[in-house]
């Protein structure tokens, strides 16, 4: 199993990076982490196949990680998609997603897809299974608008993958990732403590009662940008795989 970094960046596009979208793949898996509004391209840059995905994770409502949606769906439609494509997200993902087609593309929410498209709300700590992918949601923090927050813990193939999402230091991240092969986390400043957000101090702080096998930092302003030469962590970067 690998995971693929087709964007990494912030809502801003901090150092040209494309907005947040992991594409996870192995035997009997082909899903991805999030769908940020540049998503689309970023995908058709790296070539990745987009009717072979059969899941499509949601952590929050922000355009970054939720706006490229409209965009793969209608693509999906014009290339003739026949495979069923789960996308489960937060409460109200269904009204949400119905009012950004509706936003971008008029009268596309009506349109009915030609291939079996479920959208399916999660409910904190409630694990679901989606083919041969367990997914458990945690809540998170990150604001008043644009959530609810989901951070992801997701097993597959024997491997334990765990996105922080959005989100600033919550104690839920240390369940939603503790012992994981991979924990993907936000660092979105580097010792900066602000709401909403993980400054890379913060997590650090956090790392040995977490325990993960692998982090990859993510989300990064300019600022933890401008400072990836000197950092004991991997950082991500568009395109980066990741082995499972
Ligand atoms: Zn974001
Ligand atoms: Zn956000």
């Amino acid at each position: 199993m690998q995971l693929r970094f087709v964007g990494c960046g912030d809502a801003l596009g901090s150092g040209g990076r494309f907005n947040t979208c992991f594409h996870v793949t192995g035997a009997s898996v082909n899903f991805l982490i999030d769908c940020g509004a540049s998503s689309l391209p970023a995908l058709k840059r790296l070539g990745i196949a987009r009717d072979e995905i059969d899941l499509i994770l949601i952590t929050h409502f922000h355009g970054d990680h939720f706006g490229g949606l409209p965009f793969l769906l209608l693509d999906a439609q014009f290339t003739r998609r026949t495979r069923p494509l789960v996308v489960a997200g937060p409460a109200g993902i269904e009204a949400k997603l119905a009012n950004l087609m509706e936003a971008l593309f008029e009268h596309s929410s009506k349109t009915k897809p030609r291939f079996d498209l479920s959208v399916i709300a999660l409910e904190p700590e409630q694990s679901r299974i989606f083919g041969e992918v367990k997914v458990t949601p945690f809540p998170v923090i990150h604001g008043a608008s644009g959530g609810p927050f989901l951070a992801y813990r997701i097993e597959a193939e024997g491997r334990v993958v765990a996105y922080s999402a959005d989100t600033e230091w919550t104690e839920t991240l240390v369940p939603a990732a503790r012992g994981a092969d991979l924990f993907v986390a936000e660092a979105y400043y580097y010792d900066k403590i602000v709401k909403n957000h993980l400054s890379l101090k913060t997590l650090e702080a956090h790392l040995p009662e977490i325990n993960a096998k692998r982090l990859v930092l993510t989300h990064m302003n300019n600022d933890m940008l401008g400072r990836l030469g000197n950092l004991p962590y991997t950082a991500a970067h568009d395109g980066m795989v990741v082995e499972l």
